[in-house]
C-alpha cells in the first residue's frame, strides 16, 4: 500500500503504519488540549492506544504465523486509525488451511483476555462492570478514566476485536472462516459469492440500522464491508479464470515489431487505431526482440509532440520471455509486479506472438461478464 512507513520487523515480517495513522496523534493532541494538556491523562491514553494497537499486531501475527506453518508468506503487515492487515501473498490452497489462518487473529484477543483474567481475579472484577455500566449509561467513558479503567477498558475491546471480526462477513475474518468452511461443500468460487452476499446483506442491514439511529459512522463502515464484499468475488472470480486458461490461448500471432530507426510515428498511428497499444522492438536484422516499446512511452512521446523522434530514444529494454503453456495467472502477476506491457512469445525458440496488459484486460472483461 503507498503511503506506508516499515516502523519494525518482527520474525521476518515488516510491520508498517499507514500514513492516515498520523492522523490519531492529532486525535490525541486534540484530547489533550481539551484537558488543559493534562500530562497525566494524555500519558495514559497514549499508553491505552499503543497497548491497544499491540493487541492489534498480534492478532495480526496471529494470522501471519500460522499462514507460514501452511507455507503461505506475509508481504507486510499494516496498521492504520482503523485497525491492521496482514497482506498474504496468496491465498492457501486448502480450505481448512484458510479457516485456522483467519480465526487465528480473533483467537489471539481471546488469548489476551484469558491472560487478564488472574488479574481481575486478585483484585476486583468491579473495573469491567464499572466500564460497562457508563457505557451504557453515558455511551462511553470519559477519557480520564484511563488510569483507573486501563485493564478492564483492554479487556472488553479484545472482546469486542474478536467479536467483530468475526461477523461473516468480507474483509472481516468471519467471513473468511465462513467462505473456507462453505468452500468445502461448494468450492472456492462458489463459496466466495455466498459469503460476499450474505456480507453485503449485512452490510445493507447495517447502513440501514446506521440510517434511523442517524450515525454516520454505522453506514460507513456498512458501505466498507459492501464494497469490499463484492471486491474479494471479484478477485477470486478472476484469479480463477486466469488460473484456468494459458498464454496460448489469448496470445495475439498478428502483430506489427519495431525496430530502433523506426519513426515514433508508426506507433502513433497504431495507437489511433487501439489494436496495437504495445510493441516489441527487434533489432535491425528483425532477428531478436531486443526490447519493448510501452504505450506509456509512445503517450508521453506525444505529449511532448516528439514527431520526428525514432524508436530508440523511447524503447525500454526490461522484458522476458514467455511461452503458450504458461498460465494467465503466473503472467499476470509477472506484469503487475515488473510493470511489463507487453511480452514476446516463444514457441520452442521461436518467436510466435505476443501478449499484453490491454489483450489480457480485455479478455478478463469478456470473462466476468459471460461467467
Ligand atoms: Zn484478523
Amino acid at each position: 500500500m503507498s503511503g506506508s512507513f516499515r516502523i519494525i520487523t518482527i520474525a521476518e515480517i515488516p510491520v508498517k503504519i499507514h500514513w492516515t495513522f498520523g492522523l490519531l496523534i492529532f486525535a490525541l493532541l486534540y484530547l489533550a488540549y481539551i484537558s488543559g494538556f493534562n500530562l497525566q491523562v494524555v500519558g495514559w491514553l497514549a499508553l491505552f492506544i499503543f497497548s491497544l494497537f499491540l493487541c492489534i499486531v498480534l492478532h495480526e501475527y496471529g494470522h501471519a504465523l500460522t499462514a507460514r506453518r501452511y507455507g503461505v508468506k506475509t508481504r507486510d503487515i499494516i496498521l492504520s486509525p482503523i485497525g491492521g492487515v496482514a497482506r498474504l501473498e496468496q491465498l492457501p490452497d486448502k480450505p481448512m488451511q484458510e479457516f485456522f489462518i483467519a480465526l487465528a487473529g480473533p483467537l489471539v484477543n481471546v488469548a489476551i483476555c484469558f491472560a487478564m483474567v488472574p488479574y481481575f481475579m486478585l483484585y476486583s472484577f468491579d473495573g469491567l462492570w464499572e466500564v460497562i455500566e457508563s457505557y451504557r449509561n453515558q455511551g462511553g467513558t470519559s477519557f480520564s478514566d484511563f488510569s483507573v479503567n486501563f485493564l478492564p477498558l483492554l479487556f472488553l475491546l479484545n472482546i469486542l476485536l474478536a467479536g467483530f471480526n468475526l461477523l461473516p462477513a468480507f474483509p472481516m475474518d468471519g467471513g473468511r472462516v465462513f467462505r473456507a468452511l462453505l468452500s468445502l461443500r461448494f468450492g472456492r468460487r462458489k463459496a466466495t459469492r455466498i459469503a460476499s452476499l450474505l456480507g453485503q446483506t449485512l452490510a445493507v442491514g447495517f447502513m440501514i440500522y446506521g440510517f434511523f439511529l442517524g450515525s454516520m459512522i454505522n453506514i460507513f463502515v456498512g458501505l466498507f464491508v459492501f464494497i469490499t464484499a463484492s471486491q474479494e468475488y471479484r478477485m477470486v472470480k478472476m484469479e480463477s479464470v486466469l488460473k484456468e486458461n494459458k498464454v496460448g490461448d489469448i496470445l495475439r500471432r498478428q502483430f506489427t515489431s519495431l525496430i530502433p530507426s523506426d519513426a515514433m510515428q508508426l506507433a502513433f498511428d497504431g495507437l489511433k487505431t487501439g489494436i496495437e497499444r504495445n510493441y516489441l522492438v527487434m533489432d535491425e536484422n528483425r532477428e531478436k526482440v531486443i526490447g519493448v516499446l510501452h504505450e506509456e512511452f509512445i503517450l508521453e512521446a506525444l505529449k511532448k509532440k516528439d514527431h520526428d523522434a525514432l524508436v530508440e530514444t523511447y524503447v525500454s529494454e526490461k522484458f522476458e520471455a514467455s511461452k503458450p503453456e504458461q498460465t494467465l495467472q503466473e503472467i499476470f502477476h509477472k506484469m503487475s509486479e515488473q510493470g511489463y506491457s507487453i511480452l514476446p512469445v516463444y514457441e520452442e525458440e521461436q518467436l510466435v506472438g505476443v501478449i499484453d496488459v490491454s489483450m489480457m484486460n480485455n479478455f478478463l472483461m469478456v470473462q466476468q461478464k459471460i461467467k
